[in-house]
This record gives structure tokens, C-alpha cells and sequence, in this order.
């Protein structure tokens, strides 16, 4: 089992002054860690029906891809404005400085799908959030969500839905 945590670097000032970044980079090239970090986003999920995980762009992918495959789902991509041909749905959310958007292509999943959502970081929570609405928009499921790596401080635990909220490593 890697020390994968240590693997994750503090950025500070990146790419803004005052934010601290979690660099995930060095964990992903490290092939043990990077095994042990899908094991462990997998675990919890491993006796729980779900139909698809749905990743958020884009970081989110690289943990969404390797953990569909690890559970046997499908895998629904939520992207950036402009990336999906339509018709697609949206949801937008506040960011620090402004507002981004997410888009899923209209009827991905069926209705009643019992989704995993899942993301990298879980910082404010404004994210996760919108890919929430976007799987209520498609009238899924929500089954829960999955984070590499939880900020508590942030605080947006409390701001979530009360669907199980995973978190392979809490900062
Ligand atoms: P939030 O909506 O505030 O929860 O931000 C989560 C999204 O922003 C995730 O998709 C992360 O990739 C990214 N993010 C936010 N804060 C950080 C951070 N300190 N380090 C790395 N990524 C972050």
C-alpha cells in the first residue's frame, strides 16, 4: 500500500494569489499509487448499485474512468460549455470570481439511473452541486459522490445532499 498522500502537493498562490492548489500530478504518475487511490475510491462503493459514475470535467476524469471500469458502470463525461454536440442540459455555478457551467447531453442516462458523481477535489462545493442538478435534470438517482481529496475547512460537506459522501483523503 503507497504513502499516496504524499504524493499530493501543496501549491500555494496557483493559479491565483491566495489559492492553495492540490497538485495531483505527481500521485497520477506514480503507478502503485495511483492502483491503491482507485482501490480505495472503489471500496466503499463496491456492494452499492450503480448504473453510471458521472465525472466532472476535467480532472474529475481521470479518477470517473478507472473507477467506472472498477465497479462495471457506464461512464457520462460532464463537460465545459461547447464540448458536447446538443441537445444538451446545464447547470451553472458561482466560482470564486464569477460563474462556469457544466453541460451533460440530454437523455445520457435513463430516468431513475442510479448515479455516482465524481470529481477530484471537493472544495466549496459548487461542483459537485451542479453536477447534482444535472443528474436531476436528467432524472437520475443520486447514489452518492466520490472525491479524491475533501477540503473540510470549506465546508462543503454541510452544503451537500445527505447522499453518502466519499472522500479517499480529507484535508
Ligand atoms: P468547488 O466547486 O469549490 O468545490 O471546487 C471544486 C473544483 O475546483 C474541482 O473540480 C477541483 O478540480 C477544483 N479545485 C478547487 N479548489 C482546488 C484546490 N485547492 N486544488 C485543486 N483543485 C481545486
Amino acid at each position: 500500500m503507497t504513502d499516496w498522500p504524499r504524493l499530493i502537493r501543496d501549491i500555494h498562490d496557483f493559479p491565483r494569489p491566495g489559492v492553495l492548489f492540490k497538485d495531483i500530478m505527481p500521485m497520477l504518475a506514480d503507478a502503485d499509487a495511483f492502483a491503491t487511490v482507485i482501490d480505495a475510491l472503489a471500496a466503499p462503493w463496491r456492494d452499492v448499485p450503480i448504473d453510471v459514475v458521472m465525472a466532472i470535467e476535467s480532472r474529475g476524469f481521470l479518477f470517473g474512468a478507472p473507477l467506472a471500469r472498477a465497479l462495471g458502470t457506464g461512464l457520462v463525461p460532464l463537460r465545459k460549455p461547447g464540448k458536447l454536440p446538443g441537445p444538451v442540459l446545464e447547470a451553472s455555478y458561482a466560482l470564486e470570481y464569477g460563474q462556469d457551467t457544466l453541460q451533460v447531453q440530454a437523455g445520457a442516462v435513463a430516468p431513475g439511473a442510479r448515479v455516482l458523481l465524481v470529481d477530484d477535489v471537493l472544495a466549496t462545493g459548487g461542483t459537485l452541486l451542479a453536477a447534482r442538478e444535472l443528474a436531476l435534470q436528467l432524472q437520475a438517482e443520486i447514489t452518492g459522490a466520490s472525491v479524491l481529496m475533501e477540503i473540510a475547512a470549506l465546508g462543503a460537506r454541510a452544503r451537500w445532499d445527505g447522499t453518502p459522501l466519499r472522500a479517499a483523503l480529507v484535508v
